[in-house]
């Protein structure tokens, strides 16, 4: 029997349920929702793992309510700067880019750059060349800016001045997906702008493979969200990957690990790490561990049925 799954995120820095209204949240249940339904229709019609998960991301990067794409945070400088990654679980081929500022599908040109070859990793203006030689779409700057990303950074800016905690809604964001296809391929991809007032020029996880975002056939997909820094320190797609392969653990036992004990408060950490993550097995069990107050995410099972939540509420909607 052919046995295909997928589990999407949006990033782990949700806000308190009672801070929007229930119309806000069911908007943002939606976007997950047609972003399932994208990567699940290249499922079911045949399609591969890495298409799949690129459909998905794509819907995300495309929405204003998720830190990627349309919608991303701003750094220190009030500019986008874009990361992105994707990776072929039965090639182990990756494509990746950071600090793109342009590039309107920051996933897109991370699959070009993987199809391409030549490279595994490209930043900056090479990123955007590349995605422009490609012939993807390149926007201006004020194409992925929205009124909560400016009000967003403006609050980090004030907490930097009084000496203040931001919120993990402030701090985070990021969008993902894994996918199985019929095939039994397993495929990441992870999309961010980063975490709001970030340095100029600061690489998070999301593109370093192994850290946010990792696929081996047979052992594991993962795509991450949470502070960028602790995720590469634990290389955190790897060690989950490593923990199923060589402690023989379930995928559940190793993401709920690395989530709540090496991210949570660990003798390498200085505290919790604000961190989620969604991964996928070789069977298409998912694992969608966070220990922030929420995390947008969704899933298919094998037997088709699709799920969204924000927080411990799941709702179920039409693949
Ligand atoms: N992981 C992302 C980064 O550090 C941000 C996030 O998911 O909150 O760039």
């Amino acid at each position: 029997m052919t046995t295909t799954a997928l589990a999407i995120h949006g990033g782990c820095g949700v806000l308190p349920l009672d801070s929007m209204s229930d119309a806000d949240w069911a908007e943002a249940r939606q976007d997950l929702g047609r972003a399932l339904s994208a990567g699940w229709s290249v499922l079911k019609g045949g399609g591969t793992s890495v298409e799949a998960v690129e459909a998905a991301v794509v819907v995300m990067e495309d929405s204003p309510h998720f830190n990627a794409g349309h919608g991303a945070a701003l750094n220190e400088d009030g500019i986008h700067e874009l990361d992105a990654s994707i990776m072929d679980g039965a090639t182990l081929e990756a494509g990746a880019l950071s600090a793109a500022r342009g590039i309107r599908n920051p996933v897109r040109a991370a699959r070009a750059l993987m199809k391409d070859g030549r490279a595994v990793f490209l930043t900056g203006a090479a990123a955007d060349d590349f995605a422009a030689q490609t012939g993807l779409q390149v926007m201006p700057q004020d194409y992925f800016t929205t009124p909560k990303r400016i009000e967003a950074l403006a609050a980090m800016k004030a907490h930097a001045a009084a000496g203040t905690e931001a919120s993990e809604n402030e701090k985070h964001g990021t969008v993902g997906a894994v996918a199985l296809d019929a095939a039994g391929h397993l495929a990441a991809a992870t999309s961010t702008g980063g975490y709001t007032n970030k340095p100029a020029g600061r690489v998070g996880d999301t593109p370093v493979i192994g850290a946010g975002t990792y696929a081996r056939d047979g052992v594991c997909a993962v795509s991450g969200t949470g502070k960028g820094e602790f995720f590469i320190r634990h290389v955190v797609g790897h060690e989950i990957a490593a923990r199923v392969s060589y402690l023989g653990e379930s995928l559940s036992q190793a993401a709920e690990h690395v989530v709540h004990v090496d991210l949570s408060g660990s003798s390498q950490t200085t505290g919790i790490v604000g961190a989620g993550l969604v991964a996928l097995d070789g069977n298409g069990a998912v694992s969608a561990p966070y220990n922030t107050a929420g995390m947008f995410r969704g899933w298919v099972t094998p037997e088709g049925r699709a799920f969204v939540a924000t927080h411990d509420e799941i709702h179920e909607v039409q693949p």
